[in-house]
């Protein structure tokens, strides 16, 4: 049997190495368009130079296992085209791409490997007492503003967004206000509607907020994480608004059972775009494969949470527990602790990559 997997992140890696260990004898191939596995959790670490976010994929795919440097261009009638031009023929596709980012012109990408090492490079150009202006404030612009403001303690550093961190308690956003305040990050309460760029220099510009009010940035980020790569829309695969493929109650595209569907770019009802949702769904997306390969009936894949972390610098962090249906409770607990909880379920997300082994804590009804 032919497995490919598209996109080698978290919910790859896990696939992966699940099917190794499940189908040894199944003939998988990974796609990834770079020759790193890249953890994602880790980018405002990489560009702030507090922390490296890549490590080669051969640490983490294992021995036996095909991978290929290149971007799936297209999923066709049990074959995948590659943009080298090559194509694969599969029995079964994973497709696990995860999300992207739409940056306004005039702003540089935080969410991807590329765009971090963009800012990566822009910031250490930046002289003491500039202004860093970050774009969005949920999870991931609240960690990278408070990366940067704690790394570079000499740079103004703005954060601009409505709803600072929407999905917390009332106690755990009021908690990662005052981490930012901490830091010395200014909170700017407003959408931004244009980055009108310096000719002669693209990175810095003048931002336009929503009221009109207008100010200048040396270095505008966006880190707004919204839509996902349109490959299943591109190769004709049913797909939502925000064109997640749309997947039955094992994961299977609901267009082709053949591609099963894992991470940020599958439509799971009532799922978060984060790693604590790829990993999981990773290891049910390979049971899957797996069991449709042995001829064993499927199970349905079931979503449930337990916490949501922020990380505010590496001494502080905001852990907010959740209901099992992602709604907020009122516990939450911060400061060195949350830093450190944080930083252990990061590493914990690291080796269930490697290894395809997934923990779940039972979450609170
Ligand atoms: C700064 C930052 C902090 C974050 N912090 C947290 C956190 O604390 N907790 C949390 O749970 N989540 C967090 N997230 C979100 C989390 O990183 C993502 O939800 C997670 O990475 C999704 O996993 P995935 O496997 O679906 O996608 P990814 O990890 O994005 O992997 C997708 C892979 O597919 C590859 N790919 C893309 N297109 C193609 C193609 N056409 N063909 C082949 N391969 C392709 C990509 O290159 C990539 O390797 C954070 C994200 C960012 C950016």
């Amino acid at each position: 049997m032919k497995v490919v997997v598209a996109g080698a992140g978290y919910a790859g890696a896990v696939a992966v190495n699940r099917l190794a260990k499940r189908v040894p004898d199944a003939e998988v191939t990974v796609v990834n368009p770079r020759p790193d596995f890249v953890e994602r959790v880790r980018l405002h670490q990489q560009l702030a130079g507090t922390g490296h976010a890549g490590r080669p994929l051969s640490q983490v795919l294992p021995r036996g296992v095909r991978a290929r440097q290149a971007a799936v261009e297209k999923i066709g009638d049990g074959c995948a085209v590659l943009d080298d031009g090559d194509t694969l023929d599969f029995d079964f596709l994973l497709l696990a791409v995860g999300s992207t980012l739409s940056p306004l012109p005039g702003t540089v990408p935080t969410g991807t490997w590329e765009g971090a090492e963009r800012a990566r490079a822009a910031l250490a150009k930046l002289p003491a007492g500039r202004t860093v202006t970050v774009v969005g404030t949920g999870a991931t612009g609240i960690e990278t503003a408070a990366e940067i403001a704690y790394a570079r303690p000499d740079l103004k550093v703005r954060l601009v967004g409505r709803e600072l961190a929407a999905p917390l308690s009332e106690g755990a956003r009021r908690r990662v206000r005052d981490g930012l305040a901490r830091l010395n990050v200014a909170l700017v309460e407003d959408i931004v509607t244009g980055v009108r760029p310096e000719e002669d220099e693209p990175a810095e510009g003048t931002v336009t907020l929503g009221s009109g009010e207008e100010f200048a940035s040396d270095l505008t980020l966006w880190s707004v994480i919204g839509s996902v790569p349109d490959l299943a829309a591109r190769s004709g695969l049913a797909v939502d608004e925000r064109g997640r493929a749309v997947v039955d109650e094992y994961l299977r595209s609901v267009s082709d059972p053949r591609v099963v569907v894992a991470g940020d770019c599958a439509a799971v009802p009532g799922s978060r775009m984060s790693c604590q949702t790829a990993e999981p769904q990773g290891a049910h997306a390979a049971d899957t494969v797996a069991r449709m390969i042995k001829g064993e009936p499927l199970r349905p894949y079931k979503v449930e949470y337990v916490a949501a972390c922020i990380s505010l610098g590496r001494r502080d962090g905001v852990i907010q527990f959740v209901h099992r249906d992602d709604s907020p409770r009122r516990r939450y607990f911060a400061g060195r602790l949350g830093a450190m909880t944080k930083e252990g379920i990061v590493r914990g997300a690291g080796f269930s990559a490697r290894t395809g082994i997934v923990g779940a804590l039972p979450g609170a009804k």
